[in-house]
């Protein structure tokens, strides 16, 4: 059973890569409203994605959105089911011509879902990859082998399993598409710099179910490939995103979530807060004298998911029960890479990666 690290609020610290902890603020409200929300004598999963209230909430998490990130008006904003991964093969669809060059940077498992979901349809080329390093670093960018007839570039702004962040100047002629999903709104971003941008929201901003697509308007005039006005991004512009029902629940929750970021100070507050947490967790890592291990680059460790290993597997299991035991849950590493993750995103409190840096003395001088 997992013991909760507040006995307060009965609540854990969740460090979970994603699905993951929403703010608590968030859920209060939601709770509050679930059974009647606007005084409509409804809640907002009972009401039809038509009714003016609906829409008005769609239109204000567009708002918060865009004052978030500081989008341009001339890129618009798509708010999709599917996930991520579903982008991953839209995007192929949408910019390049069929069997057209569309060129990826691989720099961990994220990056070649993107590149797999793409292949059937574009003549997807890897313009660098770090799997044979096991994906501990950017490949340089001299290394790069850019194609000039490339639709578009594909890269991972931050890779979730393997803690890898892009953290560099891309400079490239071609549009850059760029995987989101794990770091969007986590620290200011040049929406310019990309040409699309796409993230799932359950990592950094709010529940599963819905994603969020952010691209330059001239880029989605594109005529692509063949396909149905469901998979076609221009279908889902002209109906703002309701060109069947959305998932109206989740979308409200987003929308609480993005309200909540604003009034947090937005995106420079928490790039802020991101570094210096993350900054504490690699230290407790590196002064571990070798106990704790995180073999990432350090200009490409990643502030958001933080990927560690003890001496041997069965420390790894001991430290995540033990860990679960105070309430410090979702720590165990993604199956591809094993060890331990600790996800780092905006709604953790400051409090849950004090007390995992604690929990990570006190094991090690049991253990050494
Ligand atoms: C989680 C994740 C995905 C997959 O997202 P789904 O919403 O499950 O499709 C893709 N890319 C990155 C970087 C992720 O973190």
């Amino acid at each position: 059973m997992t013991r909760s690290a507040s006995p307060v609020t009965g609540r854990v610290f969740n460090f979970s890569a994603g699905p993951t902890v929403l703010p608590e603020p968030v859920l209060h409200k939601a709770k509050q409203e679930l059974l009647d929300w606007q005084g409509i004598g409804a809640s907002v999963a009972e009401i039809s994605h038509r009714s003016a209230d609906f829409i008005a909430l769609a239109a204000q998490a567009e708002a918060d959105l865009r004052a978030l990130l500081q989008v341009p008006d001339d890129y618009a904003v798509l708010f999709m089911q599917g996930g991520a991964t579903l982008q991953q093969a839209l995007i192929a669809l949408n910019l390049a011509a069929p069997g057209a060059r569309a060129d990826y940077l691989i720099t961990g498992h994220w990056g070649k879902t993107a590149l797999q979901q793409a292949a059937p349809y574009v003549d997807a080329h890897i313009v660098a990859s770090g799997e044979a390093q096991g994906f501990c670093d950017v490949p340089a960018r001299e290394d790069w082998q850019l194609s000039a007839d490339a639709a578009y570039l594909h890269v991972t702004d931050n890779e979730t399993i393997h803690g890898v962040e892009l953290n560099l100047p891309l400079d490239v002629e071609v549009p850059v598409v760029a995987d989101f999903s794990s770091s969007i709104a986590s620290r200011p971003i040049r929406i310019r710099d990309y040409g699309l941008i796409y993230a799932g929201a359950q990592k950094n901003l709010g529940p599963s179910g819905i994603s969020v697509v952010i691209a330059a308007r001239a880029l989605l005039e594109r005529s692509g490939q063949k396909r149905a006005p469901i998979l076609d991004y221009r279908a889902h512009l002209a109906r703002e995103s309701m060109l069947n029902t959305p998932p109206t629940f989740n979308w409200y929750l987003l929308a609480l979530c993005l309200a909540w970021m604003r009034e947090q100070g937005g995106v420079a507050a928490f790039g802020a807060r991101n570094a210096a947490r993350a900054q504490k967790l690699y230290a407790a890592i590196d002064g571990s004298q070798g106990f704790y291990r995180n073999r990432v680059a350090t200009a490409h460790r990643s502030r958001m998911n933080v990927p560690f290993f003890l001496p041997t597997a069965e420390l790894d299991a001991q430290f995540v029960a033990q860990a679960e035991a105070r309430g410090l849950i979702g720590l165990k590493g993604h199956k591809v890479v094993g060890g331990i993750r600790a996800s780092l995103y905006n709604a953790l409190p400051d409090a849950a990666v004090d007390a995992l840096v604690d929990f990570m003395q006190e094991f090690r001088h049991r253990h050494v």
